[in-house]
C-alpha cells in the first residue's frame, strides 16, 4: 500500500520511506491511501496478538520491502501480553497495556518501529540517530526498544527536574547506543530543539537524523493490534462489540482504535478521556479547534495543548459535525483523578495510574448517564511508574512489575545540557 498526506490526498509515499521520514514532504501526516476491510472470520480463532497484528497489518505492508519481514517484526514487538481483564463491576474490562519493558503502552509502538528501522538500515549505511524529546514515557519506551541495535542510536532530551525520579532513571539506565540529555528547560524547550534539528539540512549533512514521536506511522499502525485482538476475543465470547475508553493526549493511541474500527473490527463506541487540557473537550463541545499552551496535570504524559494526531482525525472525518457526533470527550481534572485513584473503582481495590484514572472517571460518567454496553478501560501505564502520586493516595506501596524493577536496579547517567541549539549541534557532531 502507498500512503497519502493529510494535506494532499493525491500524494503517494512508500511505507518504508514514510517510516524513516516521519512527516510527509508537505508537512502533513502520512495516512493510508485506502483502508482494508476485515471481518472477524479473517482472523484465526486462537490467534495470538502477534498473529492478529501480522494479519491486520499485511495490507498496509503489501508491496513494501518490509512485507516479507512483517511476521518476524510482529513476533518481536508483540512478545508480551495485552490482557483484557474483566473487572468485578458489570460489563467492564481493563485492557492492560503495561506489560512491556517500560510498563506503558508506548512499548508496543516503539518496539515495532525499532524492528522496522533495524531492517531498513543496512550495515553499509551510516548510523542513524533517533532524536526524541520526552516528558517521560516516550523516551523510555524508545530507548528500551532501540537499545543494543546496530547502526541505530537514540538521543533523548528531557527537562531536568520535571520528570519523575523513576522516569529519569529509566531514561539514563541504558547507556551503549542510548544517550540521555537532561536539559535545563521545559519539555517545550526540548521539543523545540528536536524540531529545529530535524529540519536543519546542514546538520543532517553531517549527522543522519530521524524521529520516533507519536505521529510516526511505525508507532500508529501496530497499536491497532491490541484493540483488534481484545475486541475479537470479546466478540467470540459474547457476540457483542467492545467499546473503549482511552486516555488521550496526542491522540496516537486513540487513533489506532479508531482506525481498527474503520477497518471493520468489532469495536463499539470509542470515548476519549483527557486531563484538564481542554482543547479536545472544547472542540467536541462545538468550539473551533484552538490549540493552546498545555497545563501541567497529574497525568503528565497527556499534558498536550495541540494534539499532534488531530490532523489525522480530521482526515478520517472531514466534516466537523460528523466528527463531533462520532466521539464523546471527557476532560477530567486533577481533583477527580485523585479521587478516582483513592476510590480504586467503587472500593474494589484496583489501582490505576493517573492517566488510566482519567478513563475510569470518564466511564463512571458514562455509566451514570445510562451507558450499559460492554466497555474496556484502556490502562496505558502501570501505577508503579507514578508511585509518588499513587502511593500516598492508596496508602500502600505499589511494587513495580519485574521488567521495570530490573531497569530501576541498573545504574543511570544523563549528560547535562543547556537549552541551547548550538550545544545540541556540537553534541551530535562530536558523537559522529
Ligand atoms: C503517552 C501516554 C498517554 C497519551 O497517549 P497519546 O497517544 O499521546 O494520546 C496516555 N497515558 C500514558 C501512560 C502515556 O504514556
Amino acid at each position: 500500500m502507498k500512503f497519502a498526506s493529510t494535506r494532499d490526498a493525491g500524494s503517494r509515499t512508500d511505507l518504508s520511506t514514510a517510516l524513516i521520514a516521519g512527516l510527509a514532504g508537505d508537512g502533513g501526516l502520512h495516512v493510508p491511501s485506502t483502508l482494508p476491510r476485515f471481518t472477524p472470520a479473517d482472523f484465526a480463532a486462537d490467534d495470538s496478538i502477534a498473529g492478529v497484528a501480522a494479519r491486520l497489518l499485511q495490507p498496509f505492508f503489501e508491496g513494501d520491502p518490509l512485507a516479507d519481514e512483517l511476521i518476524a517484526i510482529c513476533a518481536e514487538a508483540f512478545d508480551f501480553p495485552a490482557p483484557l481483564k474483566p473487572l468485578p463491576v458489570g460489563q467492564t474490562h481493563l485492557l492492560e497495556l503495561f506489560h512491556g519493558p517500560t510498563a506503558a503502552f508506548k512499548d508496543f509502538g516503539a518496539r515495532f518501529l525499532a524492528g522496522c528501522m533495524q531492517r531498513l538500515r543496512t550495515s553499509v549505511d551510516a548510523p542513524l540517530t533517533i532524536l526524541v524529546a520526552t516528558s517521560g514515557d516516550t523516551g523510555a519506551a524508545v530507548a528500551a526498544a532501540f537499545h543494543g541495535l546496530a547502526n541505530l542510536r537514540v538521543v533523548v532530551l528531557y527537562p531536568e527536574g520535571r520528570v519523575s525520579p523513576r522516569q529519569a532513571h529509566q531514561l539514563g539506565c541504558f547507556g551503549n547506543n542510548i544517550t540521555a540529555l537532561r536539559v535545563t528547560g521545559s519539555f517545550d524547550d526540548c521539543q523545540r530543539l528536536v524540531k529545529q534539528a530535524l529540519s536543519d539540512r546542514e546538520l543532517q549533512a553531517d549527522v543522519a537524523l530521524s524521529s520516533a514521536n507519536s505521529i510516526s506511522l511505525g508507532r500508529l499502525l501496530p497499536q491497532m493490534a491490541y484493540y483488534a485482538h481484545s475486541a475479537l476475543g470479546h466478540w467470540r465470547r459474547t457476540g457483542a462489540p467492545l467499546g473503549f475508553v482511552i486516555p488521550t493526549g496526542n491522540l496516537g493511541n486513540a487513533l489506532a482504535a479508531i482506525l481498527a474500527r474503520a477497518c471493520g473490527l468489532p469495536i463499539g463506541e470509542i470515548a476519549l478521556a483527557t486531563n484538564a487540557n481542554r482543547v479536545l473537550a472544547q472542540f467536541f463541545a462545538g468550539a473551533n479547534y484552538a490549540p493552546m499552551p498545555s497545563v501541567a496535570t497529574l497525568a503528565n504524559a497527556m499534558d498536550v495543548g495541540a494534539p499532534s494526531n488531530f490532523e489525522r482525525l480530521r482526515w478520517l472525518y472531514p466534516d466537523d459535525h460528523a466528527l463531533r457526533a462520532a466521539f464523546a470527550v471527557h476532560a477530567i481534572d486533577d481533583t477527580t483523578i485523585r479521587e478516582t485513584i483513592r476510590n480504586g473503582l467503587q472500593g474494589l481495590g484496583e489501582i490505576f495510574c493517573p492517566h488510566t484514572a482519567c478513563a475510569v472517571a470518564a466511564l463512571e460518567k458514562l455509566r451514570r448517564g445510562g451507558a450499559t454496553q460492554d466497555w474496556a478501560i484502556v490502562a496505558t501505564a502501570h501505577p508503579a511508574k507514578f508511585e509518588q502520586i499513587v502511593e500516598p493516595l492508596v496508602g500502600r506501596v505499589v511494587p513495580p512489575p519485574k521488567a521495570l524493577a530490573d531497569l530501576l536496579d541498573r545504574p543511570a547517567y544523563a549528560e547535562p545540557m543547556a537549552s541551547d541549539y548550538a550545544a545540541l549541534c556540537t553534541f551530535l557532531r562530536q558523537r559522529e
